[in-house]
C-alpha cells in the first residue's frame, strides 16, 4: 500500500500563522483588515497574501527573513513523526501555503527527507511579489494561491492513499479529497461537521500514537 502523508505547516507543524505574525509585526495597521476580509471568505486567500506582501519593501527581506526564523516554534513531536512515517515507507509532503524563507529552516533540519511544496518571493522590484508554488488546477475553482487539492492530483496514481494533517480552511479541501485526516482547531470542527474520518490531535505525538497502533480507526480507512 503506497501511502502520502500531506502535511499543513502554518498552524500545524509551525504554531503559529507565519504569514499573520510578519504583517502584524511589519505591516500591522495595513494588513489587519487584509487579513480579517480573508477569514471572513470576502477575499481569497491568493488576492489576500499577494495584497499584503505588496505592503513590505524588498528592502527588508533580511530583517523579515531572520524575525520569521526567531518567532517559528514546531510542535512537538514533529520530529518524531516524520520518522514513524518514514519506518512505515509512508512518504511526506510538506505542502504550505507558506514561504520557503520560513519552512526550509525547520523542514532542512530533519534527518528524514520530505518534499516540500509551498511559495517564493520575487525580491527584484522595490515591494515583495509572491511567486505561487502550484496554483488552482481547472478541477479548483477556490483561488487558493497554493492549492493543496491540487497537489493531492498531482501525485494520485489511483493506488496511493492519502492522510491529511491541517488545522484551518486551506486544509479542508484537501481533507475531502483525503482518506484519513488529523486536524485541529477550526479543521476539526469542519471534518467533524463533514463526518470525515479523522483523528484530532494537540502535538504530534498524538498522531505517532494512532500510527504506530495498527488497531486503531486510522487502518480501517487505508
Ligand atoms: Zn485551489
Amino acid at each position: 500500500m503506497n501511502v502520502r502523508v500531506i502535511c499543513d505547516f502554518d498552524g500545524t507543524i509551525a504554531e503559529k500563522d507565519m504569514i499573520a505574525t510578519i504583517m502584524r509585526e511589519f505591516v500591522p495597521d495595513e494588513a489587519e483588515p487584509i487579513i480579517q476580509a480573508v477569514y471572513r471568505g470576502e477575499k481569497t486567500v491568493r488576492a489576500g497574501v499577494e495584497e499584503m506582501f505588496q505592503l513590505l519593501p524588498s528592502a527588508r527581506f533580511e530583517e523579515i527573513a531572520a524575525f520569521a526564523r526567531r518567532n517559528t516554534v514546531v510542535r512537538p513531536g514533529f520530529q518524531e513523526f516524520i520518522h514513524s512515517c518514514g519506518q512505515l515507507g509512508w512518504k511526506v509532503a510538506i505542502v504550505s501555503g507558506g514561504f520557503d524563507f520560513f519552512v526550509h529552516p525547520v523542514i532542512h533540519s530533519l534527518s528524514t527527507p520530505v518534499d516540500i511544496y509551498c511559495n517564493q518571493l520575487d525580491l527584484s522590484g522595490p515591494r515583495c511579489r509572491v511567486k505561487w508554488g502550484v496554483l488552482c488546477d481547472d478541477a479548483c475553482t477556490g483561488d487558493c494561491g497554493l492549492c493543496k487539492p491540487s497537489v493531492m492530483r498531482q501525485l494520485a496514481d489511483g493506488q496511493t492513499r492519502f492522510i491529511v494533517v491541517g488545522d484551518g480552511v486551506t486544509d479542508f479541501k484537501a481533507a475531502l479529497e483525503a482518506d484519513y485526516v488529523f486536524a485541529r482547531a477550526r479543521l476539526l470542527d469542519l471534518v467533524r461537521d463533514q463526518a470525515l474520518p479523522a483523528s484530532p490531535f494537540d502535538t504530534f505525538y498524538d498522531i505517532v500514537d494512532v500510527i504506530e497502533d495498527g488497531g486503531s480507526n486510522l487502518y480501517a480507512h487505508l
